[in-house]
């Protein structure tokens, strides 16, 4: 259960892992408007400006939680647009106030990692904040652009390097099923993720994580309209696992530290494991899954 000061703005989100963080809104809504994603179009984007307002509502988690608090999420869809000497300053008031603070994170986009530079984001983590969720969705720049996700397969692995310079963790989330339903379009959406990811990996043997999600296609959408007008059609069960399949085989063999995470309630089939050691148990995993499916003939 999330800790909540009643500083927030419905609805809220924030990944499955911070479901036991303490909740501190710096912005409301998101920058962005993305095709396939509903999260924020009620909410008109805005960031606090009010300091000592956000400085008040960390007082007041103290207060009511006392020394619990170990995690910070700032919400909502994209913290980075803050500027970095705010970031700084609230993020050191949180550890400040809250002594057995040991995560501080964010959702952020790669295009506002990239406008802070290596001092500023250094800076961040030495305050203290520890990672951010990136929504990356693909690889493959087609997809991207298709999508409106405002950022291409070289922001992303810029955006990763810098982050992991500056030591903040890097959690990059994607989307299977976002090229559709055509089988050389899954292909490439698949292949140049796994080439993204390849691309991300740190230099130094550093914890770094990547998790793909799957694709659901919510009403009031441009996806949505796309799918009823017919202009987009959801990839079927099978074509969804030999895009993971295919996502995980063309990851470098020697990747290090990735911890690959498919457990979120909207995937078919839950890894969970360090990517480098576990790519061919993954392998096996969803070959079954995919034989499995077609021996019992299920329509999928
Ligand atoms: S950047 Fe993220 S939160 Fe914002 S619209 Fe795109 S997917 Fe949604």
């Amino acid at each position: 259960m999330n800790f909540v000061v009643g500083n927030l703005t419905e609805p809220v989100f924030r990944p499955p892992s911070e479901w036991d963080a303490l909740l501190i809104a710096v912005t409301n809504g998101c920058t962005h408007r993305c095709t396939f994603c509903s999260m924020y179009r009620t909410k008109k984007f805005e960031i606090r400006k009010e300091i000592d307002e956000i400085k008040q509502e960390i007082d007041l988690a103290r207060s009511m939680y006392g020394n619990q608090v170990r995690k910070i999420f700032f919400e909502d869809g994209n913290a980075f647009t803050v500027k970095p000497e705010t970031l700084i300053e609230i993020t050191a008031y949180c550890h400040q106030v809250l002594p057995n603070l040991e995560k501080v994170s964010a959702y952020a986009h790669a295009k506002d990692i990239l406008k802070k530079s290596d001092e500023e984001l250094a800076d961040l983590a030495r305050a203290g904040f520890t990672m951010v969720y990136v929504g990356i969705e693909s690889g493959d720049d087609e997809v991207l652009k298709a999508c409106r996700k405002g950022a291409s397969q070289d922001d992303f692995e810029l955006a990763a390097q810098k982050c992991h310079r500056a030591g903040i963790a890097w959690s990059g989330i994607f989307l299977l099923g976002l090229a559709g339903n055509d089988p050389e379009k899954s292909r490439k959406h698949a292949i140049e993720s796994a080439k993204l990811i390849n691309r991300m990996a740190p230099p130094e043997p550093i914890p770094w994580y990547i998790s793909p999600l799957t694709l659901e296609i919510a009403p009031g959408t441009e996806l949505w309209t796309q799918q009823q007008n017919g202009a987009f059609q959801m990839g079927s069960f099978i074509q969804i696992l030999e895009e993971l399949y295919t996502m995980i085989e063309h990851t470098d063999d020697h990747l290090r530290n990735c911890v690959f995470n498919t457990n979120h309630a909207s995937n078919y089939l839950s890894l969970k494991g360090e990517l480098g050691d576990q790519k061919q148990a993954f392998l096996n995993t969803i070959e079954k899954a995919i034989s499995h499916t077609r021996r019992h003939n299920h329509n999928w």
